[in-house]
């Protein structure tokens, strides 16, 4: 089973698609964990990726292309995977769909992840992460219940994607309606788009991606 989780960013995508790798034994591939990882090992793509990234705008389609068509070869795909930010703009969807044709492979289901954009703002504007153990919290909806002390591990350093700025989100969120909005009459018209209401809790988003697995 291939899934696409389309939202904006900040629609909880990354947290879904964590619960349903393990679920279904499938492979969450982000892009942007890929390109964030390309930063810290200062390779050629990183040093790109980092300046684009700082600036919220996309990374080139046919890097972005190669990268998911070598990563998807991988052993750890053979069940499936769960594309997490990619595609982000027709081309890329087009060249996907190539890909997975060529691999006698298709896309099962898409899921659209709908959430209000001032929601969206305060959730990845206000969200930071323990340097420790990585728990996540945020300003507006999720504080430490002791100020500065992580609530699971004690850690006192806690830290923010340097891309999370209300500048940066409310660009990337531009880019969104610009491009990967175009995706969903894309994916409509192949018969697998699914639109949820990303705004309810984290269960009832998993509900919701249930049913859908179910009704097919
Ligand atoms: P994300 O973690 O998915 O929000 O991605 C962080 C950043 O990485 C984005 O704002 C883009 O600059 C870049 N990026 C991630 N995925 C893609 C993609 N499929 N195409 C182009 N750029 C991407």
């Amino acid at each position: 089973m291939n899934i696409i989780l389309i939202g904006p960013p900040g629609a909880g995508k990354g947290t879904q698609a964590a619960l349903l790798e393990n679920k279904f034994n499938l492979k969450q591939l982000s892009t942007g964990d890929m390109l964030r990882r390309e930063v810290a090992s200062k390779s050629k793509i990183g040093q790109e990726a980092e300046s684009v990234m700082k600036s919220g705008g996309l990374m080139p389609d046919p890097i972005m292309l190669k990268i998911i068509a070598d990563r998807i070869e991988q052993p750890d795909c053979e069940y499936g995977f769960i594309l997490d930010g990619f595609p982000r703009t027709l081309v890329q969807a087009e060249g996907l769909d190539e890909l997975l044709n060529r691999k006698a492979k298709k896309i099962d289901f898409v899921i659209n992840f709908e959430v209000e954009s001032e929601i969206l703002i305060k959730r990845i504007a206000g969200r930071f992460t323990c340097a420790n153990c990585g728990a996540g919290y945020n300003d507006y909806f999720k504080m430490p219940k002791a100020a500065d002390k992580c609530d699971q591990c004690g850690g006192d350093k806690f830290i923010r994607r340097n891309d999370d700025s209300e500048a940066t989100l409310r660009e990337r969120l531009t880019l969104f309606n610009a491009q990967t909005a175009q995706l969903i009459p894309y994916y409509k018209n192949r018969g697998v788009l699914h639109s949820i209401n990303g705004m309810d809790n984290f269960s009832h988003v998993t509900e919701q991606i249930m049913a859908i697995f179910a009704a097919v």
